[in-house]
């Protein structure tokens, strides 16, 4: 069987847009009012790269503070990091620093991080500009992407390249997984 399994995380305060993104991204869709999430989901979404298939497994969670720590055990086996802030949202975006603080001590400086500042069409509610989003993915060494989820604007194709560039960079490492039922029970141990 030739299968490589790659899990990814959205990590993020509560109402920033992570379910809107994901559902977005796998179902082309958007609803005024999702439904809070109180356990985490995932999702799998499979690309053909390079004559290869890759099943992505995107795990949408909980960002309420009574639920950070529970939050945190989904962290383990990821390997990409989907930070997201609302650009209408300034406490969103200075939050983000208990995600990667918490990225960090797990995975050490070398994790793949992609930063998202969501709700890019509420221009005139902005608290956070594009030039800070920019600035702190530097310093932070993430990937840096300004969308919303709500018109699809920048999002569902450039978020697919994202994960490409992942497997661009990674290529070598990525392990083939024979057993997915294996692979599964891996994740659900933590
Ligand atoms: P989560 O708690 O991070 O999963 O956030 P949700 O996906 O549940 O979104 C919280 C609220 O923000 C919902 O009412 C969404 O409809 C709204 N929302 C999400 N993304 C966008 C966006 O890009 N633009 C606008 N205007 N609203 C959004
Ligand atoms: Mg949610």
């Amino acid at each position: 069987m030739d299968k490589k399994y790659i899990k990814v995380v959205f990590l993020g305060e509560s109402g920033v847009g992570k379910t809107s993104l994901i559902n977005r991204y796998i179902n082309n869709s958007y609803k005024e009012s999702e439904v809070s999430t109180f356990n985490a989901s995932n999702f799998s979404k499979t690309i053909k790269y390079e004559g290869k298939e890759y099943t992505f497994d995107i795990w949408d969670t909980p960002g309420s503070d009574a639920l950070k720590s529970l939050t945190k055990i989904f962290l383990k086996q990821s390997k990409i990091f989907v930070l997201v802030y609302d650009t209408t949202d300034k406490k969103s975006f200075l939050n983000l620093q208990y995600w990667l603080d918490s990225i960090l001590e797990e995975f050490g400086s070398k994790s793949f991080i992609i930063l998202i500042g969501n709700k890019s069409d509420l221009i005139n509610k902005r608290q956070v500009k594009e030039s800070d989003g920019s600035k702190f993915a530097n310093i932070i060494k993430a990937l840096f992407i300004q969308t919303s989820a709500k018109t699809n604007d920048n999002w569902s194709l450039n978020f697919e390249n994202l994960l490409k560039d992942y497997l661009t960079i990674n290529k070598k490492e990525i392990p083939e997984i024979e057993d997915t039922d294996d692979y599964l029970d891996d994740l659900l141990l933590y």
